[in-house]
């Protein structure tokens, strides 16, 4: 029979690999906390006008990325391809936003229909940050020197540039829109297929096209810092003062724009140039107008989202090896005879005396010597061994794997004060 695979493009995340997701799961949340942001949950699937309302009708997600169905009963529902939209909602629909500030995180799966590639995938996970009610620059500035930190925590610091840019109010998109569409409709035909469509529909996403032929003509374009409105200009200038001040590095990137429509002002990018064109790790902007755009009431908002395979990817390719890598229980417990019903107690009896040390049960029986083998094999430090007479007398046997320490029978209570003793400094 035809043994049943994953879907393209959604990974399994096996014994081998989880510490490192871990590690970045809880350095990350870790700083967060630091920082005073709260978590929020929210569901996995959404209805599908929340993300056609806020992400924008011609953006590549929209279009081409999103898992859409129909639900039982008609409506129609869409796997999240990204966080922003279900957190507003929630923030909505639960009156978190009014006359109040937050500060939230969330991590979890996200699904886009993409080709699947390496650094690009259908389900992949984000950790994401949002913020709400603070109109910044200050807040802008603290959102970046908190993704810095994590990135510099993580120990990859020198593997990544951060990239900003300010995409100005709605206004000054309009007008560079206008003044984009004109520089580039005399060259359609030098445009990649995509790019010409965006033309008629959302011209500055042509910007971050990565045919090389469109970026050769988009030298000589006209740049959105030139269109920007005073106020966004203001902004970008205490923003850029205030990272300077805080000893970030940063380079202007005018033509960085994001590929979501809800973005304004600020946008920036972490990238790396060791993932190819999956180099950006972390990647966000302001929000401003999207919670009055999904029914709320006008709410200055900023955030970003980090892609954690990339970041996985990342982490393996440099010395950083998380806890757990290596992980295997501390003892084996070998139950040799009619023993089974004290082993596990004797399991527990260690388990409660001494949390913090892991211990490996055989299940299973089998002679004196197979059981030796597996703890051998187990990696662990050392053996209890309970046989009969270990039982009946409330004794056990300790025998170290590792060195040539001779083994000894002990009373369990003694035992168990010897392990705290040569386990402790682990
Ligand atoms: P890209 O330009 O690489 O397609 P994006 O602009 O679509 O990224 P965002 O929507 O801003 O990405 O998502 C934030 C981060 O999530 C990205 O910077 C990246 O690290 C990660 N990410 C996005 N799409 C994927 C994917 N299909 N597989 C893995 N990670 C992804
Ligand atoms: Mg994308």
């Amino acid at each position: 029979m035809k043994k049943i695979q994953a879907i393209r493009g959604m990974n399994d995340i096996l014994p081998d690999q989880s510490p490192y997701w871990q590690h970045l799961e809880s350095v990350i949340t870790g700083i967060l906390r630091r920082y005073g942001y709260r978590e929020i949950r929210f569901p996995i699937v959404e209805s599908t006008d929340l993300f056609k309302r806020s992400i924008g009708e011609v953006t590549d997600i929209v279009e081409k990325e999103m898992y859409t169905f129909e639900d039982r009963n008609g409506d129609s529902i869409t796997l999240r391809p990204e966080g922003t939209a279900s957190c507003v909602r929630a923030c909505e629909q639960h009156g978190l936003l009014y006359n109040q500030t937050q500060r939230l995180w969330y991590l979890g799966p996200m699904f886009r229909h993409e080709r699947p590639q390496k650094g690009r995938y259908r389900q992949f996970h984000q950790i994401g940050v949002e913020v709400f009610g603070l109109e910044g620059p200050d807040i802008d500035a603290e959102i970046l020197l908190l993704s810095a930190r994590i990135l510099r925590e993580l120990g990859l610091a020198d593997r990544v540039h951060l990239e900003l840019n300010s995409l100005g109010s709605t206004e000054a998109r309009t007008r560079y829109r206008e003044a984009l569409v004109a520089y580039l409709e005399p060259h359609r035909e030098q445009l990649d297929p995509d790019s010409q469509r965006r033309l008629g529909t959302n011209p500055l996403r042509i910007l971050d096209s990565k045919v090389s032929t469109t970026q050769q003509l988009l030298e000589g374009a006209p740049v959105l810092t030139d269109y920007l409105d005073e106020e966004s200009r203001a902004h970008f200038e205490q923003l850029q003062a205030l990272l300077d001040a805080n000893g970030v590095a940063y380079s202007v990137n005018p033509r960085l724009v994001r590929g979501l429509d809800y973005y304004g002002k600020t946008a920036f990018e972490w990238i790396t140039d060791q993932l190819g064109a999956q180099g950006t790790v972390c990647a966000g902007g302001r929000y401003d107008g999207l919670v009055e755009q999904l029914g709320g009431k006008p709410t200055p908002a900023i955030g970003f989202g980090i892609g954690l395979e990339r970041l996985v990817l990342m982490l393996q390719a440099t010395e950083v090896k998380p806890a757990g890598l290596e992980q295997h229980a501390q003892i084996y417990l070998a139950a040799v005879g009619d023993v089974h019903t004290q082993a596990l107690q004797l399991a527990e009896r260690v388990r409660d005396a001494l949390p913090s040390v892991s211990l490996l049960t055989h299940c299973g029986g089998g002679s004196f010597k197979n059981q030796l083998k597996r703890a051998d094999r187990s990696q662990a430090q050392l053996a209890l061994i309970l046989g009969e007479d270990e039982a009946r007398a409330d004794t056990v046997t300790i025998k170290m794997l590792r060195d040539d320490t001779p083994q000894k029978t002990l009373p369990t209570l003694e035992a168990i004060d010897y392990l705290r003793t040569v386990l402790q400094s682990q």
